[in-house]
């Protein structure tokens, strides 16, 4: 069930994307190179007095980092800086496996990628989208 669900969620994500475009007004934008496998976004956020208003990304990569940006734009945009610091802080942490269960629950779809932490070599795809959010708010 559980693998069916994950399966289902990151088939979805790749055939219909929410966030895979370009959007107007962008404040701030930066690459996310995993070189390992080959997938290279550039994450554009549009930011007013500390808010993520909006979001979008643009790129190529396996279907595992393309969901992963995706669900995670869905997650952030409306959310503040901090709040969506937080939120990246938790994602890293329950790939790590080191999330508790009420905290992957505020990664609502995202949450399906906690399985990804039991395949070492997916780990750098699901984590590009967030690294790279990270460090474009820590800038
Ligand atoms: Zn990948």
């Amino acid at each position: 069930m559980q693998n069916s669900f994950y399966k289902e969620i990151i088939t979805d994500h790749n055939l219909h994307p929410i966030h895979k475009h370009e959007i107007d007004g962008s404040t701030i934008e930066l690459e996310g190179i995993n070189p390992s496998c080959g997938d290279d976004i550039i994450l554009k956020l549009r930011l007013e007095n500390g808010k993520i208003v909006d979001g979008g990304y643009v790129g190529d990569g396996c279907a595992i980092s393309q969901a992963s940006a995706d669900m995670m734009l869905d997650l952030v945009i409306g959310k503040t800086e901090e709040e969506a610091l937080r939120l990246a802080d938790i994602f890293l942490r329950m790939i790590k496996g080191n999330a508790s269960l009420a905290e992957i629950d505020e990664l609502e779809e995202a949450s399906a990628l906690s399985d990804i932490s039991h395949m070492p070599a997916r780990v750098k795809c699901a984590v590009l989208g967030w690294h790279t959010l990270e460090e474009i708010l820590k800038k």
